[in-house]
């Protein structure tokens, strides 16, 4: 029977140490699908590094890694050694996508982009010839009809308290550093609704009683997240995704989403500048609005979780330290931050490279938390320590206690409230080691 193995590499943390966790708290939603699609006579084994150790001996017949951002050069290693040993191996991903020349330098095969498509064709060749062709891209226009996903191949995992479900893929905005803009470029499709709400009551036949709807940005399609919102009500889980602040604008929609279950929503916010934003593109988005928007959320009983940039062309050591005081004063409970880093293969990276601002073509340097362009009035050193000081700041122990405890809306939603410090403290653990929480 031929096999094959996916692995999801893990990253290299401070120090050149492999980043390894007891628990995965919010697995990725990909293997688990492709192994549901994946036809009986084939075997299929789902290894998460950051969990589980990587078998070089495997008896598999294909080797699929999976490429996030920057643990993408790690998964480059795994592939080499795969292939040493006469293994085909495939790369899949959004980094393999945009680095499509480099991705080929070390695997068979790349999918590029969506993967329902060319997964069952890539199989096929392989059934058929024992081989496989160089590159699959199959964009995918619909996603009806998708099966089940195979959650127990997640459950067999320590996971935490939630698996995840798709809810819909890309988003109609084109912010200039994000990798969902480079591959989708404007376009948002969404799954038929009753077909999320089989796979939510799937996971709920499993015993969990909360999931993460996987979605780039779930306000994308409004009549399409009202009925969603409302065929998931009667269901009695509680839910999280991420989506853009504007929803903060809609009083009634944020009811209707918590009346449905949401407790918690990450949102990319950015930058308290907003030449910042309007130089990634994102100037739809209002700085004089966020502490209303951040507010409106939080009342509704819903728990703000953010994502931030730090190195903008507008940011100064005062805005950088003023975005301290921002945390404090708008109480984000779960922020989040990275360092401007344009990905390889974006129009941003050809930007930055034009300009002459690259300090380093060394993609393994691209971690988000090492400054790799010239940024304006200050050295790429400066601000990677400014980011580091602020990030340490925001995660010391008083101002997340001010965040998640005493927050004044935390007697609204209790549980998420302590979810939310404990989120932080394991944040602090893996900052203090010098690990940023974007792949825990
Ligand atoms: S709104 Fe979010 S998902 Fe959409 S392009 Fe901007 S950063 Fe990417």
């Amino acid at each position: 029977m031929p096999k094959i193995l996916f692995i999801q590499p893990t990253q290299y943390g401070f120090g050149g140490k492999l980043c390894k966790q007891k628990r995965i708290y919010l697995p990725g939603l990909v293997f688990p699908l492709l192994a549901a699609m994946t036809p009986s006579n084939w075997e299929v084994e789902v290894l998460l590094e950051v969990v589980d150790d990587v078998d070089f001996e495997s008896d598999a017949h294909i080797v699929g890694i999976g490429t996030m951002g920057y643990a993408m050069w790690r998964g480059v290693e795994i592939a080499d050694e795969f292939r040493r040993r006469g293994k085909l191996v495939v790369f899949g991903g959004y980094m393999a996508s945009l680095v499509l020349q480099d991705a080929l330098d070390h695997a068979d095969a790349v999918v590029v982009g969506d993967a329902e498509i060319s997964y069952p064709r890539l199989l096929q060749d392989y059934e058929s010839t024992g081989k496989l062709q160089r590159v699959y891209d199959n964009p995918v226009t619909d996603l009806s009809g998708l099966p089940v996903p195979r959650y127990d191949l997640l459950t067999a995992k320590p996971i935490g308290n939630m698996l995840p479900v798709q809810a819909g893929r890309g988003c109609p905005f084109s912010c200039s550093f994000c990798s969902i803009a480079c591959l989708y470029r404007g376009r948002y499709i969404s799954r038929p609704v009753p077909e999320i709400i089989r796979d939510i009551k799937a996971i709920r036949d499993f015993g969990y009683k909360r999931f993460y709807l996987i979605d780039d940005n779930l306000v994308s399609n409004e009549i399409f997240l009202r009925e969603l919102a409302l065929a998931i009500a009667p269901l009695g889980m509680k839910w999280s995704t991420q989506c853009a602040l504007m929803v903060g604008d809609k009083p009634e929609l944020l009811a209707l989403l918590k009346r449905s279950g949401a407790e918690m929503m990450s949102f990319g916010i950015e930058s308290i500048t907003q030449a910042g934003l309007d130089k990634l593109n994102k100037s739809w988005l209002r700085v004089s609005e966020h502490e209303r928007l951040i507010a409106s959320i939080g009342k509704a009983g819903i728990l703000v979780s953010s994502e931030m940039i730090i190195g903008t062309d507008s940011d100064t050591e005062s805005s950088i330290r003023a975005t301290y005081d921002f945390i404090r004063k708008t109480r984000i409970p779960i922020p989040r931050f990275y360092i401007l880093t344009p990905i390889p293969g974006s129009e941003l990276y050809e930007e930055y490279r034009l300009a002459g601002r690259l300090v380093t073509t060394e993609w393994r340097r691209f971690d988000v938390g090492t400054c790799v362009v010239e940024p304006v009035g200050m050295s790429a050193e400066r601000l990677t320590e400014l980011f580091w000081w602020l990030y340490n700041k925001v995660m010391s122990l008083p101002c997340i206690l001010r965040r998640t405890l005493f927050h004044p809306e935390a007697w609204k939603a209790p549980r998420a409230y302590l979810f939310a410090l404990y989120v932080n403290l394991h944040y602090r653990r893996y900052l203090k080691k010098r690990v940023l929480p974007n792949i825990l």
